[in-house]
């Protein structure tokens, strides 16, 4: 057990690792609000990251590892312990094999398989985040997952640094192995992956990719306050029966109903609390217009809940991930 001084004194004494203190979290997630974090400790080498960690387990005090903030939700409070950023970032080939560091942009990997024509991930451009955050969320669009390309991950079990196979992985839709330690309180922190690809025609998945990415770039202009999606897709087989018969046919794909179907029915588009808004043209996308705070994005997140569970009998659950509030002030 450490004191925050000494947790600090360790983690400065850790070569190539930028250490503050307070450190506003609004600046490192893309909702842009937030208080501060006690200690936040930053590095693009991989042995620094590691030495970060250790100091981190044995402080005894609350500790995180954060991406690019692209799904986060950081209470106005801030975070009370330390919040560790790996930034390592190469990426390489070997054959038909792709290794990348989890600091890389998933964009990254994505623009270095076009070039090299290496298929499978093209349909996942415009997704922001990292690598590691990438493989931990099992992230996807366009029926894509970054899973179907994944062969190995190495990561830190909280020991030492292990490597599992893709089943071990345990992928499933936005989920993994590592987003389930996570959530039993026991994280394996992710390293790099390997990825394996086939052949594919360059120019033609290249086409493909900057069609995507307009698209995406028009629902979210890269300089939106956001966090994508807020609210998880659902499966028609676990809606409650209300909610089942309210849906037509027509809105469920692959046995899913989208959340943003429910939300519309209920009147989310355009509601407001004030600088956080839902979007007019997609009612799963809350936003901060300005000036937004935490309390405010809980605030509309309960309300919706309210409509949907009012109105469906069906209750939704966030796909963001909530840093550093007390249980009675989530929504
Ligand atoms: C405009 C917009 C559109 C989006 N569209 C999509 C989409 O189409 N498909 C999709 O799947 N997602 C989408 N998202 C969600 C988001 O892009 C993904 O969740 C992304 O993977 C998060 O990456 P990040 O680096 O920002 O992670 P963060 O938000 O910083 O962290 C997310 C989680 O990853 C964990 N994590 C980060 N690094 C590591 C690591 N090295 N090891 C272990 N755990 C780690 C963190 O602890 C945290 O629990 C969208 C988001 C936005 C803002």
């Amino acid at each position: 057990m450490h004191s925050f001084d000494e947790a600090r004194a360790r983690l400065d004494a850790i070569p190539q690792l930028q250490v503050t203190c307070n450190e506003p979290l609004a600046a490192h997630v893309r909702f842009g609000f937030g208080g501060p974090a006690r200690v936040f400790a930053d590095t693009a080498d991989e042995a620094a990251f590691l030495a970060a960690l250790g100091v981190a387990h044995g402080s005894g005090l609350a500790w995180l590892v954060i991406g690019s903030g692209t799904n986060l939700i950081v209470s106005d409070k801030g975070f009370p312990g330390i919040v560790l950023r790996y930034r390592g970032a190469r990426i390489s080939r070997a054959g038909q094999t792709v290794r990348v560091e989890a600091g890389a942009a998933l964009q990254s990997l994505v623009d270095f398989a076009v070039a090299e024509a290496l298929q499978g991930i093209e349909v996942m451009t415009g997704i922001p985040g990292n690598v590691g955050a990438a493989v931990y969320g099992n992230a996807g669009a366009y029926g894509a997952s970054i899973s179907d390309r994944i062969s190995s991950v190495r990561f830190h079990d909280g020991l030492a640094v292990r490597e599992v196979d893709h089943a071990g992985c345990r992928f499933r839709y936005r989920d993994s192995i590592f987003k389930q330690r996570r959530l039993q309180g026991e994280p394996w922190l992710i390293l790099s992956a390997e990825l394996t690809f086939p052949n594919g025609d360059g120019a033609a998945m290249k086409a493909k990719a900057d069609a995507i990415l307009a698209t995406r770039n028009a629902k979210f202009p890269p300089e939106m306050k956001c966090a994508g999606s807020i609210f998880k897709n659902l499966l028609l087989s676990e809606l409650p029966e209300q909610a089942r018969r309210a849906v037509p046919e027509s809105v469920v794909k692959g046995g899913k109903v989208p959340a943003a179907w429910f939300l519309e029915q209920a009147g989310a588009k355009g509601l407001a609390m004030g600088g956080i808004r839902v979007t007019d043209y997609h009612s799963n996308t809350l936003y901060n217009a300005g000036g937004g705070t935490a309390a405010e994005f809980c605030g509309l997140v309960r309300t919706l809940k309210g409509r949907v569970l009012e109105r469906f009998g069906l209750a939704l659950s966030e796909e963001v991930q909530y840093i550093g509030f007390d249980p009675e002030e989530l929504p």
